[in-house]
């Protein structure tokens, strides 16, 4: 039998793809982090956390600091 991989839906676009495609991040005491492997976790695709408006309109949800966000795109592209 075929293993299907596990789709996942960004948080911010909606939109669907293979979990692999998506980077998985947490939220915890204001601030946003690469998933840890526990807790909860939500998923964003690379076109919303390329975009700086979306990242924004991100920021404003978990009512972070957008400097977070610097910080994780570093994480991100190595
Ligand atoms: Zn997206």
């Amino acid at each position: 039998m075929l293993k299907r991989k596990p789709i996942r839906m960004c948080i911010v676009c909606k939109q669907r793809g293979f979990q692999d495609t998506l980077i998985r991040l947490q939220h915890k005491e204001d601030n946003i982090f690469l998933f840890q492997g526990f807790g909860r976790s939500f998923y964003v695709c690379h076109n919303c956390m390329d975009d700086a408006k979306k990242r924004v309109g991100l920021a404003k949800r978990f009512k972070v600091n957008s400097e977070n966000f610097d910080k994780l795109l570093k994480e991100i592209d190595g």
